[in-house]
C-alpha cells in the first residue's frame, strides 16, 4: 500500500511533540530525536519491521535518517534496503529528510577500502549514493580518524564530496577533542565549516565530558559544531531490557552485535536496577530517562537511537515529554553511575 506520511508529523501537540535543534551554530535543524540503521534494517532483517520503523518514525517528527557504507549485515546492506524504501516511500519528502552516511571502517578489499583517504572516502560516497538512489547526501562523516593519512588529506576530501555536490554539510565522528580542533580549523580554511561530530556518548560512557584541558562537549560548544551521541541506550543496557535475562534475540545475544555478553556483569546490572526505580520514580522508563538525560545539554543537538522494533522506538520518543532534572536529581544519577 502506498505510503501517505502522518499531517500531524510536526505538530507539537497531542502525541507528536518532535522538538528541533539548531546544529552548531549552522542554519540546519536536526530533531532531538534521530534514528540510526546500524542494526535491524540490513540483509538479515525482515522487511516488514524495518519498513514499520521509519514510517512510524517519520510520522513522528523524526526527519534525520543516519546510516553509514558499512552497515548490515552484509556491509552495504542497510544502505541497498534504506534505498529501496525511500524510492518506494519517501522519495516525496526528500526536502523534508536528512540523510547522512560515513566512510571509515572497513568496506572493500585491498588497500583503498577503509580509514581516512582521498581515494576511499570519495569512491565511498559515490557507492553510498548509488545503494541509497541519491543524489546526495545531507551529512557526510569521516567515520574515525586516520593515524596514517594527513588531517589535510581527510578533510580535503570532506570539502570535495561538497563542492562536487555529493553532500550538503560535513561531519567527523569518533575524533578526540584535540583531532576535532585541527580537523575543524582545516575545515574552516577550506571553506567548509564542521557541522556536527557523532560521538559514543551516554550515561555509561562518559568519555566526551573527561578529555583535558578542553573536553570534546567544549570544544563543540566553543567551535559552534553539534553533537549527535550514539549508542545513547549503551546498545540496550540502558533499558529494562536486560534487568532480569539476556533475552532471546536481544543485541547481545547477536554474533555479529558489538554488545558481549561479558559486559553484561553482576555490578553493572545492579546499577541498572537502581537508575531504572529511580526513573520510574521520574514517571519515566530507564530508556526514557537516559536519553533525557543527555539532550538536557543544550550542545547535545540530537540523540541518535536505535531501535528493533516500533515500540522501542516509541517508547523512546516518550522521553521529550519529560527532559527536565532537578539538581539533585542529577547529583542522585551521578551517585548511581559512581
Ligand atoms: P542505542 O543505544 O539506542 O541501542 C539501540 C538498541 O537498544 C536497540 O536495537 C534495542 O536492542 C535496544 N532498545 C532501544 N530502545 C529500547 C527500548 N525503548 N526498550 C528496550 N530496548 C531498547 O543505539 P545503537 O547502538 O543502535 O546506535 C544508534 C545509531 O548510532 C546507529 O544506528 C548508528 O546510526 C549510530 N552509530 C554510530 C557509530 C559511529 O561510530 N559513528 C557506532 C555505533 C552506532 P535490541 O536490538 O536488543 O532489541
Amino acid at each position: 500500500m502506498t505510503y501517505l506520511a502522518n499531517s500531524a508529523r510536526y505538530d507539537s501537540t497531542g502525541d507528536n511533540v518532535m522538538e528541533y535543534r539548531r546544529c552548531g551554530n549552522s542554519g540546519l535543524k536536526l530533531p532531538a530525536i534521530s534514528l540510526g540503521l546500524w542494526h535491524n534494517f540490513g540483509g538479515i532483517d525482515v522487511f516488514e519491521n524495518y519498513r514499520d520503523i521509519l514510517r512510524t518514525a517519520f510520522d513522528r517528527g523524526i526527519t534525520h535518517f543516519d546510516l553509514a557504507n558499512n552497515y548490515g549485515p552484509p556491509p552495504g546492506s542497510a544502505e541497498e534496503n534504506f534505498g529501496m524504501l525511500f524510492k518506494k516511500d519517501f522519495l516525496p519528502y526528500r526536502d523534508e529528510l536528512v540523510i547522512s552516511s560515513k566512510a571509515g571502517y572497513q568496506m572493500w578489499d585491498g588497500p583503498y577500502g577503509e580509514w581516512g583517504s582521498r581515494k576511499y572516502l570519495i569512491a565511498s560516497c559515490d557507492q553510498s549514493l548509488k545503494r541509497m538512489g541519491l543524489d546526495y547526501v545531507d551529512i557526510f562523516y569521516s567515520h574515525r580518524p586516520d593515524p596514517d593519512t594527513p588531517l589535510e588529506e581527510t578533510m580535503g576530501a570532506l570539502d570535495s564530496l561538497v563542492r562536487q555536490g555529493k553532500a550538503l554539510y560535513v561531519g567527523i565522528s569518533n575524533y578526540s577533542a584535540e583531532d576535532t580542533k585541527k580537523a575543524t580549523a582545516i575545515l574552516k580554511r577550506l571553506g567548509t565549516p564542521c557541522l556536527i561530530h557523532q560521538p559514543k556518548y551516554s550515561m555509561l560512557e562518559r568519555w566526551v565530558e573527561n578529555e583535558s584541558p578542553e573536553s570534546l562537549l567544549e570544544v563543540l560548544g566553543n567551535e559552534g559544531i553539534g553533537c549527535i551521541p550514539f549508542s545513547p541506550l549503551a546498545q540496550g543496557l540502558l533499558t529494562d531490557k536486560y534487568l532480569k535475562e539476556i533475552p532471546s534475540g536481544s543485541r547481545a545475544t547477536f554474533a555479529h552485535g558489538a554488545l558481549l555478553h561479558d559486559q553484561i556483569t553482576p555490578e553493572l546490572i545492579q546499577k541498572i536496577k537502581t537508575l531504572n526505580t529511580f526513573a520510574l520514580e521520574r514517571g519515566q522508563t530507564l530508556a526514557q530517562m537516559a536519553l533525557a538525560w543527555l539532550l538536557k545539554d543544550q550542545r547535545v543537538t540530537s540523540v541518535l537511537i536505535g531501535a528493533s522494533r516500533v515500540s522501542q522506538l516509541l517508547d523512546s520518543l516518550e522521553c521529550l515529554k519529560n527532559k527536565d532534572f532537578s539538581k539533585e536529581e542529577l547529583g542522585q544519577i551521578e551517585k548511581i553511575l559512581g
